[in-house]
């Protein structure tokens, strides 16, 4: 039996005043019987880990860094965020892909980093509107988690994956449940493939999720829960969502 996970990424909004409240009033609206985390900016790592020490709660970081350390100008290691008493970090986030050109192997590389310091990496696949118009999905994300297996070999199944179809993500068009059911099957056969583990390892969906669609996608049988964007800034959206999870 998989324990589902919601994962909130704030990606590059908030402000100390207002995250102290949201985090004040997510605490107060759980704890969830699924397992619940918020992926901060790095700015507010230190900030977050005050206000979620003792609870519940876990965070983590909206990318890290491939390497170990040295001349990397603006890159935060894993190290670092595992000082920070992160539990997760989010690797290859398609807006990473897209604005930072993000190779699938870097983002395999950037996972191996993570595991090596005790992360759990989000890893996340998807397509675009075109690949998805093209009839490309599965070839896509195959292809994505295919880079991550290879890099990781045994320990993929230490990784959550997230599917997040690109044309999903902050525009208010969601996957129905079963085109999105349809991907995570594809993506658990190949894991199936990878590891013994397959069947206990979490896959995500993310794109949209909002309160009135959450019950409904995570109610699939491969959906183990999801990384919520925009609803995760808002305390009551993302409490239910936490609650639609349970
Ligand atoms: C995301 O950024 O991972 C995401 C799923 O965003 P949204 O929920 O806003 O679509």
């Amino acid at each position: 039996m998989r324990r589902k996970l919601v994962v909130g990424n704030w990606k590059m909004n908030g402000n100390r005043a207002a995250n102290t409240e949201l985090l004040a009033a997510l605490k107060a609206a759980g704890p969830w019987v699924a397992e619940v985390a918020v992926c901060a900016p790095f700015a507010y790592l230190g900030d977050v880990a005050m206000s979620l020490q003792g609870d519940a709660m876990a965070w983590g970081a909206q990318d890290c860094s491939a390497f170990e350390s040295g001349a990397y100008t603006g890159e935060v290691s894993a190290a670092m965020l595992a000082e920070f008493g992160c539990r997760y970090v989010i690797n290859g986030h398609s807006e990473r892909r897209a604005l930072h050109a993000e190779s699938d192997q870097l983002v395999a590389d950037k996972a191996k980093a993570a595991l090596a310091h005790r992360l759990t990496p989000i890893v996340c696949v998807g397509e675009t509107l075109a690949e998805y118009e093209a009839g490309q999905t599965d070839e896509v994300v195959k292809r994505q988690l295919s880079a991550v297996i290879h890099t990781l070999g045994h320990c993929i199944s230490q990784v959550v994956v997230a599917y997040e179809p690109v044309w999903a993500i902050g525009t208010g068009k969601t996957a129905t449940p079963e085109q999105a059911q349809a991907v995570h099957a594809v993506l658990r056969a190949q894991l199936k493939a990878a590891t013994a583990q397959a069947d206990g390892m979490r896959i995500l969906y993310g794109g949209s999720v909002k309160p009135d669609n959450a019950t409904s996608l995570f109610s699939q049988p491969d959906i183990d829960g999801g990384l919520i964007g925009g609803a995760s800034l808002k305390t009551a959206d993302f409490a239910a969502i936490c609650r639609a999870a349970g």
